[in-house]
């Protein structure tokens, strides 16, 4: 048998041979199991990311791993020039488990918000009747959709867009949290608002309720769909099925990935009524993996984790905890902290030195946590986490915060 490599060795082939389009914390991690991983050497961590959320149900839970396996073992891949038996009925399930008419399955977050775009633009034109090429969507500065060239193009983070134009017209860009920018910005031309609920990789922003409330009552009003991306927010996450629905509100049309297939294998989904899925005809939208057995069985067992297991209720009741843990932390260095469900965003100080040099020192104690936007570290656990290791966790956030 191969010898195994050491994190170093693992570390010096990733620089050597990847693409550097990341900066990952020096940790090699070799195996998961629930809210831990292990990395090469053997230590422990907790995992306070979750695979951006991917992770919600917790790494390699069995039952997943089960339907994974046993599908495999069955059928695979057919594409959709033909029917697969996984499908039909896992359609059926997410659209009675989320409330929407129809699904669109596709395979990454950034697809599913391709295909949101696309529904949007042809429902503006062959419903809404605006002029063919002249649709608007509104999005929000501080955004993060997915990396796509149509999707940078209306990013604001400038990493994430520099030289990779010319991009996409017909979007414009608002400050997120401002309905009356929101307002100004409305005419008969904006066929939707796409906004994610709460800024996942923005820093767990929370706006407040007035906002999603405030647009869904102008794309009431002037005709024109609200679209949640809650590719991050939702499953779980934040504490309810989708994010939105907290402020009271219903979108017309949602955006979901990461949780929906556990960590196991990349599945996402467009949702919306029927009167906007209705746009899409044969041949005009498409993936070749996108709705494949192995994706329907893996996601079908992933929602009955979640359901099974409590999962969203204990998020909503360990997350109101953990926030309250968070915020009695009173370290001179935390500027604020904001979240929903278990979800954190503890943002510190600018002149504290940068939030990755305390994921680093982070790292060195076994808790795994990512920097975002320069001054922020989320928290967002798998959702089965254990409040012991949340205590803990707290401990070593206050230890490096001293330092
Ligand atoms: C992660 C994410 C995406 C993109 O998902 P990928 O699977 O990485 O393409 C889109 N929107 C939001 C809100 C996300 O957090």
């Amino acid at each position: 048998m191969k010898q195994p490599l050491d994190s170093r060795s693992c570390i010096e082939l990733e620089d050597r041979y990847s693409a550097h389009n990341y900066n990952p914390l020096d940790v090699v991690i070799a195996r998961g199991e629930g809210a831990h991983v292990w990395d090469v050497e053997g230590k422990r961590y907790l995992d306070c990311l979750a695979a951006y959320s991917a992770v919600n149900q917790g790494h390699n839970h069995p039952a997943i791993v089960r339907a994974l396996t046993e599908q495999a073992q069955v059928l695979a891949l057919t594409s959709r020039a033909f029917r697969n038996d996984r499908f039909g009925p896992f359609c059926e399930k997410l659209a009675k488990w989320t409330g929407y008419d129809r699904v669109l399955m596709m395979n990454t977050g950034a697809e599913a918000v391709e295909t949101a775009i696309k529904a949007a633009r042809r429902w503006g034109y062959e419903v809404k009747g605006v002029p063919d090429g002249r649709a608007r969507i509104l999005v929000f500065d501080n955004n993060f959709h997915g990396r796509t060239t149509t999707i940078v193009g209306f990013a604001t983070e400038e990493a994430s867009r520099h030289h990779f134009g010319p991009f996409t017209p017909g979007f414009e860009v608002l400050p997120y949290g401002d309905l009356a920018a929101v307002e100004r910005a409305f005419d008969d031309h904006v066929v939707a608002v796409l906004v994610e609920p709460i800024q996942g990789e923005g820093g767990v922003v929370v706006p407040p309720p007035e906002f999603l409330q405030g647009i869904r009552k102008l794309c009431d009003d002037r005709n024109a769909l609200l679209i949640a991306d809650e590719i991050q927010s939702g499953l779980g996450r934040a504490g309810a099925v989708f994010a939105h629905t907290l402020d009271g509100v219903c979108a017309d049309g949602v955006t979901i990935g990461k949780a929906l297939s556990g960590g196991l294998y990349p599945v996402s989904a467009f949702l919306a009524r029927k009167e906007v899925m209705n746009v899409f005809t044969p041949g005009s939208h498409g993936s070749t993996y996108g709705g494949n057995p192995l994706a329907c069985a893996v996601a079908e067992a992933a929602l009955d984790v979640l359901a099974d297991e409590n999962l969203i209720e204990r998020s909503r009741e360990l997350g109101g905890w953990f926030l309250q843990e968070l915020r009695n932390l009173g370290s001179a260095k935390i500027k604020e902290v904001r979240g929903r469900g278990l979800w954190a965003g503890v943002e510190l100080q600018h002149d504290a030195g940068g939030a990755r040099k305390y994921c680093d020192l982070l790292r060195e104690r076994g808790v795994l946590a990512k920097d975002t936007r320069s001054h922020t570290i989320r928290f967002a656990p798998p959702l089965m986490v254990a409040k012991d290791d949340l205590v803990d966790a707290v401990a070593k956030l206050g230890e490096v915060l001293a330092q």
